[in-house]
């Protein structure tokens, strides 16, 4: 497959050149750092609401508006929650007259049976959120059953891949206190070896993978934040270092440093980030370099082998609000494809800078806090065979016959790291890429549908069919049989 020549005035209305104008952030998130006006991907809250989800013995409070909350518990329920979602419903005037916070205590003080909770969370979604609703105000903890509240409001947390940030941060600030204050439950599973904790939603393999990568250094992969346990929050907390796998985990990634831990940025995807990432393991636990040495020597030769066995042709645009988009882009060009474009609606951090900067030297636009409007433009001046987006993008991509991938469902739902991550991630590409003809195919069957006078948006009204002449789509069937069909 060829990919056509870029377009002459690349990209130039839009400054996504490398070394743009993106704001280089640190992951404390510097006051006037540039947010979106409005979310970029489903409601941010949801992102808290499955963390919460996921953890045993925990129980998840929403507050805000009900088509809001009915969103969120459908979408939870799609991904399987399997688990009730508590709601605190308000009026106008519960919520001026400050009776909302009433209720919400009064559920809590409910619902904290420690027969059945650890711990309660409550999420303010925008409306209570933009009141002010002072969650800090409830109790610490009801009969031993912590209480955790978070204000998580679409205009102040923009992607529901910080809002995971934020509620794994609260938690872990609520672990990081109960142990300095004096002995905790022992973590479920503690190795004889230093471990690292995972920073980051991953495939069930990767944790596996990441062990094998560590096992040369002497290493265990510790647990994997957001946790799905409460005592694996003390786990976490308890390893001396912490790999911030996905970059926006800057609030947890707080949490680690407060704790007198060191974190370390990228993730051990495709050879060169491997590389570089063990080396950056090493350093931080004090390993000499001959034990790095060991461990790259371990896997970077198979790892060259599998990027020459899984090659990827043709050009991609990626874009997506997983926050893991830069690694994805990393890999494809290790596999051999051209990515000319990499957008994220996550912002730019500390722990995503070593993958930017191995991007742009590889003449990659990254462009972070990036918009619908923007990955459009990137998709019709590059011309690439293949998008990896967000849902409305992937919708853009095909309504132009170019195959996509929806990035969340397809690209993050898969193994990343190592060696079973290039032959996944290789295969599913070269898989959508080979449908190019099928797209064809579609585009011209249902040529001029959609569109125009078949748009379903009319500028005048139409005229009433005439007898014995109707058209149904944009295909003309008078004098089928004689008689008018279609309806
Ligand atoms: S209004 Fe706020 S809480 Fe409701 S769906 Fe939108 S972003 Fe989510």
């Amino acid at each position: 497959m060829t990919s056509p020549e870029p377009a002459t005035g690349l990209l130039e209305d839009t400054p996504i050149v490398p070394g743009n104008d993106t704001p280089r952030c640190d992951h404390h998130r510097p006051a006037g750092h540039a947010v979106h006006g409005q979310p970029q991907s489903l409601c941010p809250a949801f992102g808290s609401l499955r963390t919460g989800l996921r953890m045993r013995r925990t129980a998840v409070v929403l507050v805000g508006s009900a088509c809001c909350v009915y969103g969120l518990t459908f979408i939870s329920h799609f991904y399987g929650a399997r688990r009730s979602v508590g709601y605190v419903p308000f009026g106008s005037e519960s919520l001026v007259t400050g009776r909302l916070f009433e209720d919400i205590r009064a559920a809590v003080m409910r619902l904290a049976d420690p027969a059945r909770y650890d711990t309660i969370v409550v999420i303010n979604l925008c409306i209570p959120a933009a009141s002010g609703v002072p969650l800090h105000l409830l109790p610490r903890e009801v009969s031993g059953v912590r209480i955790i509240g978070t204000d998580i409001p679409g205009f102040g947390v923009p992607t529901h891949a910080e809002a995971k940030d934020v509620l794994a941060a609260a938690m872990l600030a609520y672990a990081r206190a109960e142990a300095e204050r004096g002995r905790v439950a022992p973590p479920p599973t503690r190795g004889d070896k230093p471990a690292v904790a995972l920073l980051g939603e991953m495939f069930p393999l990767d944790p596996m993978t990441i062990g094998a990568l560590l096992e040369p250094m002497g290493l265990n992969a510790g647990p994997a934040v957001p946790t799905r346990d409460w005592r694996e929050l003390y786990g976490a907390l308890d390893c001396p270092v912490a790999a911030v796998l996905h970059p926006f985990y800057g609030l947890c990634a707080d949490q680690f440093e407060m704790a007198g831990r060191l974190a370390v940025g990228s993730a051990p995807v495709g050879r060169a980030a491997t590389a570089s990432w063990l080396d950056g393991i090493g350093a931080a636990h004090g390993l000499g370099r001959a034990v790095t040495d060991r461990a790259k020597n371990a896997i970077l030769p198979a790892l060259k082998t599998a990027l020459a066995d899984n090659p990827v042709r043709g050009r991609i645009v990626l874009s997506g609000y997983e926050g893991s988009e830069l690694l994805v882009a990393r890999l494809l060009i290790e596999c051999g494809a051209d990515v000319p474009y990499v957008g994220t609606a996550c912002p730019g951090t500390l722990w995503s800078d070593s993958d930017r900067d191995w991007l742009e030297a590889e003449g990659v636009a990254v462009r972070f806090r990036t918009t619908l409007e923007q990955d459009i433009d990137a998709v019709d001046q590059l011309s690439p065979d293949l998008v990896i987006g967000t849902p409305a993008l992937v919708q853009h991509a095909k309504s132009r016959a170019i195959p996509a991938l929806y990035f969340t469902n397809l690209i993050s739902a898969r193994p990343l790291m190592g060696l079973p991550g290039v032959a996944s991630l290789s295969g599913i590409v070269n898989t959508a890429l080979a449908g190019q003809a099928r797209f064809q195919r579609m585009e011209d069957f249902f040529a001029g549908v959609g569109e125009g006078p078949t748009g379903g948006i009319w500028p005048i009204a139409p005229a009433p069919p005439r007898r014995g002449r109707v058209r149904t789509g944009c295909r003309d069937v008078s004098g089928i049989a004689g008689e008018a069909t279609g309806c």
